[in-house]
This record gives C-alpha cells, structure tokens and sequence, in this order.
C-alpha cells in the first residue's frame, strides 16, 4: 500500500460499496426512508421504490465503471453463484441504453437445475429464483470481468422452498428477534424495534507456493493432501503463532486489506496461526446475514490475491497430517437494534436478571441441541480435526469462566435455603462483578465458549459457509427463549419466576458446564458419564437433521419445512460421499501414476548399482542390498493396500438404494482403506531420494515460503 492509499484509507473503505451514506446521498429522501424501513423493520418493499433505488444503484454503478450487475445467492455447494447480466438496452435506432429496473433489483429467475436441491427438484419446478435481501448492501467487485454490481440474494424456488443457505439465516434472525423481543417486553423493553444476531468469523487459512501446488494432483483435486510424510519440524516449537509476518506473506496481507476494505468487509487483525504456513483473518462482528456474505467475501477474496502474490490459499479443514488445520470460530452474540448486547452482563440487578435469561437460554438451547449443533459443523473436512487430538474436541460443551459459573451455582443453591442465604443470594447476583476479558478467554479447548459479551463456537469448518451453524444457534435460542417467554408471561410474580426458570435451567442442563481442558482424555470420560455426546464423524451427525426433535423444532419457527429438512438431509450425505470418492480417485491416480513409476525408478537404481559395484569387485554393497529390500517389501505392502482400496471404491458402486448407507460405508470401508494406503506411501517416502519423489514434500509445502 503507498503512502497515498493509506491516507485515503476512510475514503477507501466502502468505497465500492452502495451503503447507508451512499444511500442517503444518492436517493430522494422519501424513496431512502422507505428503503431504510424496510431495512430496519422487515417491511415488504414497494415496487415503486424499487424502481428509484434500481435506478440511483445503477448510475452509481456506472459511474464507477460497471457494465454488468449480478444476482450473488449462496447455494447448498457452499460457495456462492453469480450470472452476469448486462446494463445494456436496446432501442429501436439500433443502439442502446443502459437499464436497470426495480423488478430486476428485487427478483432474478435462474435455472436452479444444476444446484443441489436434495430432491426438491422432483417435486417442484427447476425454475428457481433470487430474491434481494436489501438487508445486505449491494457491492461493485472489480476482477478481470470489469467492474460488476453484485446484489446480494436469497435463492428459492418457485413455490418457496429454500434452495440455499441464505434463506433459513434470515428466516431464524426472524425467529429469534421475535422471541427475544417477548422477553424484552416481559422485562419493561418497550423500545427495541428488532433483535439481531451478530456475528464475527475469525478465518483460518494456509498458504502454499503456487508452483508447489501445481505439482500436488491430490492439492488440486481435494485441497488436502493425501500422501505427505511429516518434515523433520512441525509446530511443536510453536514458533510461527503470532510470529513475525514474512515479508512475502505481509505484502498479501496488505493487498487483502485493501481489496477487503475496498468492499466494505471490516479485516481487523492478521496473524500468524499455530501451524507452520497457517495464518488468521478476522473482520470486525456484524449483523449474521452480512457477517456471512462477508466471510463468504473474504474466502473468495483470498484466493484471489494469493493467487496475484503466487501463492494457492488451502481453505480446507486439514491440508497437511500432523499440524494443525484450520476452523473458523464463529463469534455469536445478540443485541437489540439500537445497539445493546444482550450477553453483556448489567450493573444492575434488574439488567443481570436479564442477562442471566439469555445466558441459560443458551445453556438449555446447546445442551437439549447439541446433536444439531455438532451436525452444523460437520464436514468430510473436519473429521480430520474434531476430536482427532486437536482443536476442538467432537463433544459439545460450554465455557463460562469460573466467575460465572459459580454464580450459576449459587443461583441453584439458593432453592430451600433460609432467608438470609438467598439475601447473599440475591446481592451476589446483583453485583454480578464486570468481567474481565482475560479472566473469562484463557480456555482455547472448549468448542463452546462464553468470551464476556459473546460466545465463541469454534468447531465451525474453515471452508464452510457459516450460515449453517448460525442457523442451528438462532433456531435453537429462539425455541427456548420461546418456551421461557410463553412461562414469564403467565407468571403471577415475574421475579420469582424468573429465579425459578434460572434455577430449573441451571439444575437441568448444568452437565453441559466445562470450564476444564477439553482435549484431555479425562473429558472425554467424564463426558460419557455425563451423558454428553461424542459424535466422532460427519455421518454419525447427519440424522440428527431429520430426527423428530429437529423437525419440530425447525417447523415451529418457520426455518425449514419437513421437506427443506430432508432434501438437505440428501445433500450433506451427497456431499460426503463425493467428497470421499474424488479423494479415493485421487490416491488411486497419484499411486499407479506417480509413485509407483518413482518406485520402480529408484529401486532399479539402487539395483544397477549393486551390479555395477559387484561387478567391479568383491565391495560391500549392504547398504544397498538392505534399502532395495526395505523398498520392494514395501511397494508391495503400497500395492496390495492400494488394491484394497480399488476394491472398496469398486464395492461402494453396488449400494445403491440408500445413500446414508451408502455414506457410513464410505466412511467406514473407503477412509479406512485410504489411511492405510497413505501410512504405507508416507513410509515410502521416507525411503526415497527427494529427487525422485514425484511430488513436492511437506518440508517444501511448510517451509519454503
Ligand atoms: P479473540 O477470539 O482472538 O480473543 P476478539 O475478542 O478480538 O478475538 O474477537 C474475535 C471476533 O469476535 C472479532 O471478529 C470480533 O469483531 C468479534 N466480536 C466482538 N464482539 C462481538 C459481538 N458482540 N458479537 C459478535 N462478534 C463479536
Ligand atoms: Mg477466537
């Protein structure tokens, strides 16, 4: 960045984006306070205020340079979908204008045939169609294509059903505001209009020579690697976390910034991550929806500038075995919409009262759906990392800090006690002590952790929308906040009946509370007896969509119909498979097409070798005798495993009738099949001379920077 740019940063920031200022500066004060009030209050918008705002859009747009604006909607693939349409008009001398209605601001029709829909297809039609969520503002990105106005949309089909991760986001921020808006009330709230969700994802990335990775078949097709013995040196010096940012890597984390900045994404901090090559992005919260557009944003966008500096961005879950991968931690909190955090403990008694609501509301919410909340963070990815000795641990547990969970205790102690104890009772709540940030974030293991004034999920996949996770938190706080709301409102005396819901919560749900170290082997014990799940993989999790719970709980907020529930239910299970099958594919390519042919080139070597020697005369040629033996006992281990996998992949072909069967297989017989292909390959590799390894090796990948 020059000096110039840096002086510019306010002017730069947003710059590209058609925001509140902008807004107000460019559209009659009328058309921008019904735009603003359908922003702030949900309004349905009129067609005729679209037509303005589609029209001051487009000539800011133009200004700017674009030629062609875009409906963005968020597919169930995960990543996201554009189809560019020009401005352009044509008039009837045989030139054009350049247009835009409001009816092409607020609906796209797309072909949705070629998204997953989970079945949906077949019962509906293929049509789908993009609707503008004005909620999050539109953007100008500037790439190779020019300049082009992207709209962010919600993606449905003709007959509403939701075909994308956008859709149920905003249908639970609905949810929840309107639950938590009853307990506002029941509180003396009579102000806030809406409650909204905010959201800050951290994201965790590697980043790896470009030309390096062109010479990795399994980098390319996976993002992972499936064959790599580990360097001599791993993290265990944990030297690269938050060290010295490299000057190669620091000029791409400037030109990130700015390309970020440039599009209204708040990046805040970078760093340097735990493994070697591993670093972190992390924006300032927002409200949920745009905190997902914007993540979705950021992991676009570093693929992009990695790909100017020479470098590949690996978003995946666990590139290399043996250090760690990467996650994102989905910062969660929900505030009213003049501002206040509701997860930020009061000065008062009547304030701490509330808080503590919301508090145990979540406490019930993630130990009643700690089977949706572990799902929501499922992938073939993050098998590798959940409870696979890292970060964090497959079973679902909370974090408060000491501070507050003895508060928590005291609270439940207080039933039947005499009237002077529940006297200390109540000071001790009402003094509930401020938090101190570093007293309440020292533990890095929980998957679930109150941070203050928000909590901390981190099991959340690096290169996930985080849509879903926040879907599954909205929903879930909404359905106890619901349950609370309907008790307080009947309640003859509301402070005693708030103590009472305090205490059935705390007594209930209070297994869920661990504020010790969740990668210890003790936990995962303790655990069990507590009756807590430990759900190991992305197919153990899956069911846990359409078990009946879930089905009551998603119908009964409006988030996903039965039907929404099951063609997803299809698709996460379509997703795994595929995921395993390219990677099986890609181990059988890289085997019989690189390392075998290296095999045999080097042992005829080393063979050649002992002829020559011997035939020069009587040497000791050991050395040699023992490494070709070593070598050749091994690739015919590497085959014989390798035909094991063929088959496994070859059996997978014959189930066909159900495809959670179809997936646990995979699971069970493919990933097994491929860990030990890749423990006789890995082997290998520590036998051959670098020079002929066909690929590059982990020390390269991690250090060569
Ligand atoms: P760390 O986890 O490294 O201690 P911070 O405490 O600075 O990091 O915050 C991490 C993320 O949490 C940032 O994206 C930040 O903007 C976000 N965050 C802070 N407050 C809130 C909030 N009220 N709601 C949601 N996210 C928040
Ligand atoms: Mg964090």
């Amino acid at each position: 960045m020059s000096n110039k740019e840096q002086n510019k940063l306010p002017e730069i920031f947003g710059c590209n984006v058609f925001n509140d200022a902008t807004m107000r500066e460019r559209l009659p004060k009328e058309t921008y306070k019904a735009l603003k009030k359908t922003i702030d209050e949900g309004a349905s918008l009129d067609i005729k205020i679209a037509e303005v705002v589609a029209n001051a859009m487009k000539d800011w747009a133009i200004e700017k340079g674009a030629t062609h604006y875009t409906h963005w909607f968020q597919p169930m693939t995960g990543m996201t979908a554009e189809k560019h349409d020009s401005f352009i008009s044509p008039t009837s001398d045989g030139r054009v204008i350049m247009e835009f209605s409001g009816k092409e601001l607020i609906k796209g029709e797309s072909d949705a045939s070629s998204f997953p829909s989970g079945g949906l297809r077949a019962t509906f039609e293929a049509r789908g169609y993009t609707a503008w969520d004005c909620t999050s503002p539109a953007f100008l990105k500037e790439d190779a294509n020019g300049m082009t106005l992207y709209i962010p949309t919600a993606f449905c089909s003709y007959t509403g059903e939701a075909l994308d991760k956008k859709t149920p986001l905003l249908r639970s921020m609905e949810a929840i505001s309107k639950q938590a808006l009853r307990i506002l009330r029941l509180f003396g709230n009579n102000t806030a209009k809406k409650v909204i969700t905010t959201v800050g994802a951290e994201q965790e990335y590697f980043l790896v020579d470009k030309k390096l990775y062109q010479k990795r078949t399994d980098l390319i097709f996976t993002g992972r690697t499936l064959f790599g013995a580990m360097a001599p040196k791993g993290q265990e010096k944990e030297d690269h976390y938050y060290g010295s940012i490299k000057e190669r890597i620091a000029a791409f984390m400037q030109e990130l910034d700015l390309e970020l900045w440039k599009l209204g994404v708040p990046a805040k901090t970078k760093h340097n991550e735990v493994a070697p090559a591993q670093y972190e992005i992390a924006p300032i919260f927002d409200t949920t929806n745009v905190a997902t557009d914007h993540n979705q944003l950021i992991m676009d966008t570093l693929k992009k500038v990695a790909d100017r500096h020479g470098f590949a961005c690996l978003l995946h879950e666990k590139p290399f075995a043996g250090v760690n991968g990467s996650g994102k931690h989905n910062n969660w909190s929900i505030a009213t919409d003049d501002g206040h955090n509701l997860l930020k403990p009061g000065k008062t008694h009547h304030e701490n009262m509330q808080f503590l609501i919301f508090l145990t509301a979540i406490i019930r919410a993630v130990d009643l759906h700690a089977d949706l909340l572990r799902l929501s963070a499922a992938n073939a990815g993050n098998d590798h990392r959940l409870g696979a000795n890292e970060a964090p641990p497959a079973i679902i547990s909370i974090f408060l800090g000491e501070e507050l969970t003895e508060i928590l205790e005291q609270i439940e102690k207080g039933q039947n006690i005499s009237a002077k104890k529940r006297e200390f009772l109540e000071v001790g709540v009402s003094t509930l002590p401020q938090m101190r940030k570093d007293t309440t974030d020292r533990n890095r293991t929980s998957p679930f952790a109150f941070t203050g004034n928000k909590f901390e999920f981190r099991m959340v996949p690096s290169s996930a929308s985080i849509s879903g996770p926040n879907v599954v938190i909205n929903t879930i706080v909404a359905d106890v906040l619901c349950e609370i709301a309907d008790e307080l409102e009947k309640a003859e005396d509301f402070n005693k009946a708030v103590i009472n819901i305090l205490r059935r919560i705390i007594k209930q749900h209070k297994r869920i509370i661990f504020n010790g170290n969740g990668y210890s082997k003790e936990w995962v014990e303790e655990a069990k007896k507590r009756g807590l799940p430990n759900i190991k993989s992305t197919v153990e999790a899956i069911p846990a969509l359409i078990s009946e719970k879930a089905i009551n709980l998603f119908e009964k907020h409006k988030v996903f119909s039965k039907t929404e529930l099951y063609s997803r239910y299809e698709i996460l299970l379509e997703d795994y498979i595929n995921t395993v099958k390219i990677e099986a594919k890609t181990m059988i390519h890289i085997s019989k097409r690189q390392i075998i042919p290296a095999l045999i080139k080097y042992s005829t070597q080393i063979a050649q070798s002992i002829s020559a020697i011997s035939n020069v005369g009587d040497f000791n040629t050991s050395t040699q005798e023992e490494l070709l033996k070593e070598i050749t006992d091994a690739m015919a281990e590497f085959k014989e495993k390798l035909k094991i996998l063929e088959e496994a992949l070859e059996k997978a072909k014959e189930i066909e009738e159900d495809s959670y069967k179809k997936a646990k297989y995979h699971y069970e017989v493919v990933c097994k099949s491929m860990e030990q292909l890749r423990k006789v390959g890995d082997y290998l590799e520590t036998l051959v001379d670098e020079k002929i390894w066909p690929m590059p090796t982990y020390s390269e990948l991690l250090f060569r920077i």
